[in-house]
């Protein structure tokens, strides 16, 4: 369970002594929390021959076996099986415990029972998206709210945010981790914190007319729907002055996005913006920040928490560890929640260099940091990479590509098939808005020989529009989360419903 120094001074500490903590706080969240409490690993322990006894440091918890996506899905004969993942504590073993009979002594019973409730019962909840699956709800306790404001109020401590600044949140208004992590950031913090709910709840405009009437320092939201914002207020010639920092998350923050980004700010008035890129996912309960950085510098990484939990990288072929400063997949187990609880969590997340124990060349700061490029990948295989014309084609690097792309402002990705015909060939097709003075047709030949040499595709068609109609075509202000990738293949048939686009699921979204 949490350890104050490593709560403390999780920003401080070599690794030794924080791999040496996290190993000792292992030992008792299992023994105290997860084994006698989790109706799933409490099984899983016992068909394994495993007790708390065998989990004394970080490394042996490769003795204990990944959980995944497919575990946590609904099945026909289950289905509430997210529920065996969430600790169930019984009220009769808690009573019997030393420490608890003691508090009770001292404080009264009924004060511990209302602890003992506030810190078990769950009374909040998050879930994925479920873009491609069912949405898996992830629930929270008073003591998991507590660890909420705890790391998202490190946003706020590493983003340097002081307490008479002011924070616009524009996440999307749902039960997704983006939005509420943020909610509870500047409350944590004690930071005045305006959440209007994204583009979906107030609109594009009402949304401007908040910065406006604020005037926010901080601006955090979801890169491609900020894009929108700046991109509308410019063309209004309006001023938004004194920004000075943008917290982004729930999408891939590449340089490119950063510089139009930052490009756009310094149109409005705000030439000095600094850009922090957030990552995180609903099954962690938490998401991890960068420092803040001027656009065009190297990201620094994520700085991890290594009270809340542990971070491995592994092989995702052999499930091995990698060592550290190797890519790899993202595997999380927490150490100190309560509500639901996965351990050794293969999120699907590949990390470019995996994880560094340098102190941050931003900060100073000593933590782990996860570094380079994040990929997120869908909870299905199959959704990585879509086929096109017998290509495959990774989405996050062309995505990736289009955003680093100079004079290409928004686009849209469509896929469709041949003629409306669904036995024919599949084609790509890209919506984009120029930006700055690049012409259309130097804009669609690099377009054409970018994606030829880096993907081996060539767009059957380039089609050009303002940025009103970009915004339009993603549903800017209408859609929960911008559609930057549409697939029209199937719409001709009819005969099943529309397939969802081919990208990471938003929950990734962190939400
Ligand atoms: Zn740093």
């Amino acid at each position: 369970m949490s350890n104050p120094r490593l709560t403390h001074q999780w920003q401080h500490l070599d690794q030794r002594t924080v791999v040496g903590l996290q190993g000792a706080g292992l030992h008792s969240y299992l023994r105290d929390c997860v084994v006698p409490f989790s109706p799933h690993y409490g099984k899983l322990f016992k068909e394994r021959g495993l007790t708390a006894d065998d989990f004394h440091s970080v490394a042996d918890l490769r003795k204990l076996p990944f959980t995944s996506k497919e575990d946590l899905l609904p099945t026909e004969d289950n289905p509430r099986r997210t529920l065996e993942f969430v600790l169930t504590p019984d009220a009769k073993a808690l009573a019997r415990r030393p420490s608890v009979m003691l508090r009770a002594l001292l404080r009264g019973r009924k004060r511990v029972h209302d602890e003992l409730e506030r810190e078990w019962r769950p009374i909040f909840m998050t879930s994925t998206t479920g873009r491609s699956t069912e949405p898996v709800p992830f629930l929270y306790t008073q003591h998991d709210i507590r660890n909420l404001g705890l790391g998202s109020g490190r946003i706020v401590e590493i983003g340097g945010v002081r307490s008479d600044e002011r924070m616009i949140n524009m996440f999307p208004f749902a039960p997704h981790l983006a939005f509420w992590y943020m909610y509870y950031s500047g409350l944590d913090r004690n930071i005045f914190s305006l959440a209007t709910g994204g583009g979906k709840v107030m609109g594009t405009e009402g949304n401007i007319r908040a910065v406006l009437k604020l005037k926010p320092q901080i601006l955090v939201a979801m890169p491609t729907f900020l894009y929108h914002v700046l991109q509308l207020a410019v063309e209004q010639k309006l001023r938004f002055e004194g920004l000075r920092l943008l917290v982004l998350g729930g999408e891939k923050v590449p340089d490119g996005t950063r510089v139009k980004l930052a490009d756009l700010c310094a149109q409005l008035g705000s030439p000095d913006v600094r850009i922090m890129a957030t990552y995180g996912f609903t099954e962690a309960k938490l998401a991890w920040t960068e420092c803040p950085i001027a656009p065009g510098t190297p990201p620094p990484g994520y700085h991890l928490y290594p009270d809340q939990g542990i971070v491995e990288i592994i092989n995702p072929e052999t499930g091995e560890l990698v060592p550290d400063g190797e890519g790899g997949e993202i595997v999380w187990t927490p150490l100190d929640q309560r509500g639901t609880v996965v351990l050794r969590y293969r999120t699907g997340d590949r990390c470019e260099h995996g994880i560094t124990w340098e102190p941050c060349p931003c900060c100073g700061r000593r933590m782990p940091r996860l570094v380079g490029n994040i990929s997120r990948v869908s909870d299905v295989h199959a959704l990585r990479f879509q086929k096109v014309k017998g290509t495959i084609v990774d989405f996050n690097e062309l995505e990736r590509a289009l955003d680093d792309m100079p004079g290409l402002g928004a686009w849209q990705i469509e896929l469709r098939k041949a003629h409306d015909d669904p036995l024919d060939l599949d084609e790509l097709n890209l919506h984009v808005a120029r930006t700055g003075d690049t012409s259309e047709a130097a804009l669609e030949h690099a377009l054409h020989e970018k994606l030829h040499a880096h993907f081996e595709i060539t767009p059957n068609k380039v089609l050009f529009h303002s940025a009103a109609e970009l915004r339009t075509l993603q549903k800017v202000g209408v859609a929960l989360k911008e559609q930057k990738v549409v697939d029209h293949r199937d719409e001709p048939r009819r005969a099943e419903p529309a397939r969802e686009a081919p990208r990471p699921s938003p929950q990734a979204s962190y939400p």
